[in-house]
């Protein structure tokens, strides 16, 4: 059996773990093992059914009382003591920073190597991955021995299928914990008060960096993003200069996204903020210097102040809609 670790918030599960999924029924197979998952966390329980959707034969619900947000060492703990319950033979989670974290810790408990954004896996006595490393700048090929193999799936390797499992449980799981184990926990939530499509989920990105200038001048590339029923991100240096919040910022330390369209405006295409969109189809990058390295990268170019082309850019969208 093959046990993914599913990530959800309060009941909204992430894609990431619907992808896991997606890769991890093409690794059963030849193993000849099931696809069983783990939730943990507020409101698991509505969509533990959804997961026969996606293949899954059992769903283990890893419950105590303290268990409403996330809480790394006795989250940790709980999929620990159910891997020594159900002896799976693989456990993976999305390569997200709760994901990496939660089976880093699992890994330190269990004594095990824990393989974090594998990006291909290979069957085998010994299971062959190939992983992002340096940012995803490399690619690293690598064998896992022992077992449970433990891994996390970088997210956008492969879209989402759904695929329906003949048969379906949902189990409870009560781990004992003690309270040491919950020293990091949430102790305040805070929601974003952005609404719209998510940053790594949208299909159109509109991309700001230093270039913009100011947190004001994000208000043009706002309005293109709703156009074109996008999100908007920005490089460190948008960031860093607080025009826009650290959850914005696209790139190594950053977020990862894997849109059809990339508008990058201002931003010079250092590698550490490229190889977070190496999931996108299609770079269009407005900048005023010619020699900016984002061209080398980017499938269009328009070389010019992008104070003048994206308010051009607006204008011509929605000339375009009123036809
Ligand atoms: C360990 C580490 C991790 C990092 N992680 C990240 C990360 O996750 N994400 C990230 O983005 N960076 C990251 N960085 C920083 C990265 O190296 C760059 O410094 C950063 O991406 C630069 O941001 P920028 O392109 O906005 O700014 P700059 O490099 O300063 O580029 C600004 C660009 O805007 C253009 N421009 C200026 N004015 C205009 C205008 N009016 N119209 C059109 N173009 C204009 C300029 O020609 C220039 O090309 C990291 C660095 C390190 C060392």
């Amino acid at each position: 059996m093959i046990l993914a670790v599913m990530e959800h918030d309060r009941g909204k599960i992430v894609d990431a773990s619907l992808e896991l999924l997606t890769l991890l029924r093409s690794l059963a197979q030849p193993m000849n093992a099931t696809v069983n998952a783990a939730l943990m966390g507020k409101d698991a329980e509505t969509i533990a059914p959804l997961l026969m959707e996606h293949g899954v034969t059992k769903v283990y619900l890893v419950q105590n009382e303290r268990f409403v947000d996330y809480a790394p060492e006795a989250w940790a703990k709980g999929l620990v003591h159910l891997i020594g319950a159900v002896r799976p033979k693989a456990v993976a989670a999305a390569g997200t920073d709760r994901g990496n974290e939660l089976m880093a810790r699992v890994g330190a408990n269990l004594g095990l190597a824990m393989a974090a954004n594998c990006t291909e896996l290979r069957p085998g006595e010994r299971l062959g991955v190939t992983r992002l490393r340096w940012g995803g700048s490399l690619l690293e090929e690598a064998e896992l021995i022992g077992e449970p193999k433990l891994f996390t799936v970088a997210p956008h390797v492969v879209a989402w299928e759904a695929s329906p499992a003949r048969e379906f449980s949902i189990k409870e799981f009560h781990p004992s914990l003690e309270e040491k184990d919950f020293r990091v926990r949430v102790v305040k939530r805070i929601e974003s008060e952005k609404a719209g499509v998510s940053l790594p989920d949208a299909k159109v990105v509109v991309g700001g960096g230093r270039g913009v200038g100011s947190a004001e001048g994000f208000q043009r590339l706002e309005e293109l993003a709703r156009l074109l029923g996008g999100a908007v991100g920005g490089s460190r240096a948008a960031t860093n200069n607080n025009w826009r919040p650290h959850s914005d910022q696209i790139g190594q330390t950053g977020v990862q996204i894997a849109p059809d369209l990339y508008i990058a405006c201002g931003i010079s295409g250092a590698i550490q903020h490229m190889v977070g969109c190496k999931g996108t189809k299609r770079i269009l990058a407005i900048n005023k210097d010619p020699e900016a390295p984002i061209f080398s990268r980017a499938d269009y170019g328009v070389i010019g102040d992008l104070h003048e082309i994206v308010p051009a850019l607006i204008d011509e969208i929605k000339k375009a809609k009123a036809r």
